[in-house]
């Protein structure tokens, strides 16, 4: 272990993010990306890979509970449910909440991720490694959507950025294979990053995925590590009804749920987008 002071994210050009490191707690070059661990006074743990923060300690719950709660709480049956990427499991944790998931595989690309965060957030991952419902392959999560003759209900891509391994998961061949393995009335949600900062990728995934998808929509999460306003989570399906759903279903399905982000309310709020953003998605 070395002591240093700062770590900095150097995700979007003209901005560097720094981070008080108390601790450099790891540091490695995996197979696929450059992967470093530091303890931060207010973050806890903050887990950086090639330069971009992916997930801390403190601020998981907020983009894990609303990538997995929100399609899961509106789909009528998620029994079969697929993550591509997603390597630390905060989100994992939080599909498998749910007594009507049976089955959640997912398709991560590098195995030194699982293994590291396994270690490392065991405070929100434990359970996941425990569960039979689950599953975990190392593979690229495009070519496993290219290939694989397996449907799902409820599809969650959990990616890095569109830039590296990542870049394929954004593509509009990846998004017509992800209709192909959903099920009628599956629903697709997407990270689009964070529009202010990326309005460039937030527009081009917007068209592609609404080019593929009869139903596509966007809605919001603040997390305070992704730096830059809200982040963006596209929603993709071919039927309107899990988008139109209920509050009182949505309370009913959600009530033995645990969480600290997510409410039936919240859910339904996170869908309205500033105009800027509605801007943005009527120009794609
Ligand atoms: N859960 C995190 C959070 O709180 O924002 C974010 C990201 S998660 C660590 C992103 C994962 O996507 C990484 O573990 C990375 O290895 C994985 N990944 C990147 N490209 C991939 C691909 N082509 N197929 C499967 N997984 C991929």
């Amino acid at each position: 272990m070395t002591d240093k002071k700062a770590v900095s994210e150097t995700l979007h050009k003209g901005v560097r993010v720094t981070f008080e490191a108390d601790e450099v707690l790891y540091e490695e070059t995996t197979g696929h990306h450059r992967l470093s661990l530091i303890s931060n006074r207010l973050f806890g743990k903050l887990l950086m890979l090639d330069g971009a923060v992916q997930v801390t300690s403190a601020d998981e719950f907020m983009y894990h509970e609303m990538m997995a709660h929100v399609p899961l709480t509106a789909h009528a049956d998620p029994s079969r449910v697929l993550i591509i990427g997603g390597g630390d499991c905060g989100l994992a944790e939080e599909v498998l909440k749910h007594e009507r998931v049976k089955s959640l595989t997912q398709i991560e690309i590098d195995a030194s991720v699982v293994e590291f965060s396994r270690e490392h957030f065991s405070e929100f991952n434990a359970p996941v490694f425990s569960d039979d419902r689950f599953r975990v392959e190392i593979a690229d999560g495009a070519a496993f959507a290219a290939e694989t003759s397996e449907r799902f209900d409820v599809i969650l891509v959990d990616s890095t950025d569109p830039s590296g391994p990542g870049a394929v998961l954004f593509t509009p061949e990846f998004y017509t294979n992800m209709r192909r393995i959903l099920r009628p009335g599956g629903i697709l949600v997407t990270q689009n990053g964070v529009p202010f900062l990326q309005p460039g990728e937030f527009q081009t995934a917007m068209a592609s995925l609404s080019d593929i998808f009869p139903v596509s929509s966007c809605y919001l999460v603040a997390v305070p590590t992704y730096f830059g306003g809200h982040m963006t989570l596209g929603w993709s399906s071919d039927d309107r009804a899990s988008l139109d759903i209920d509050e009182a279903i949505l309370a009913e399905r959600s009530k033995d749920i645990e969480t600290r982000y997510y409410t039936p309310a919240v859910h339904k709020a996170a869908f309205a987008l500033p105009r800027f953003i509605e801007m943005l998605r009527a120009e794609a």
